[in-house]
């Protein structure tokens, strides 16, 4: 398969390996993003992180529904495929996103990667929170995130610490996340799949 031209074969004749082989013989298969994002703790809200509403004292403040473990982990896809951040995707002037589900926005977000011709790999998130004790919720944010990727729960990680009682997150004023995407392009085989041009 190495040095083959651009020409078309079929879909079914590509492995795994032969995406990785291109990487280093012709083009950048792969695509690496981050994201980061915090919001502000205040009373009287939801408090919503991957997706999970987590019983607290206080919520985070946002436009949509401030889930800062989903805005990080759309920004690291958006990052990945070089397609802007959120801001632009879905701007916080725009009535339409007041209060949305920003599981919903991340379905849309990963279309926008699909229809980049890449899939992802493998998403990692941490989010730095004083309180509340957020392992009992990994798990369900995990599934959450997902299942808006249609992707495997294995290839979601959710990390949690907390700011050890420093700063502006120590004082529990607000929670932030960060999160990397990894991406590679999609070139496996479909079943009957239409062949492609070779890359
Ligand atoms: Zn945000």
């Amino acid at each position: 398969m190495r040095g083959r031209k651009a020409e078309t074969i079929s879909l079914t004749q590509f492995s795994a390996g032969d995406c990785f082989a291109d990487a280093r013989n012709d083009k950048t298969t792969m695509r690496i993003g981050i994201g980061y994002d915090i919001h502000r703790l205040a009373k009287g809200l939801k408090l919503i992180l991957g997706g999970v509403e987590i019983p607290h004292t206080h919520g985070l403040d946002g436009h949509s529904d401030a889930d800062v473990v989903v805005h990080a982990i759309m920004d690291a896809l958006l990052g990945a495929v070089a397609l802007g951040d959120i801001g632009q995707h879905f701007p916080n002037t725009d009535p339409k996103y007041k209060g949305a589900s920003s599981i919903e926005l991340l379905k849309h977000v990963c279309q926008i990667v699909s229809g980049s011709k890449f899939q992802i790999s493998n998403l990692d998130c941490m989010v730095i929170a004083e309180a509340p004790k957020l392992a009992p919720h990994i798990e369900k944010m995990r599934g959450n995130i997902a299942c808006a990727c249609g992707i495997k729960v294995d290839q979601v990680s959710v990390k949690a610490t907390t700011n050890e009682g420093v700063g502006f997150i120590g004082r529990g004023e607000g929670i932030a996340a960060q999160a990397v995407a990894l991406l590679e392009q999609d070139c496996h085989p479909r079943e009957g799949g239409d062949p492609v041009n070779a890359i």
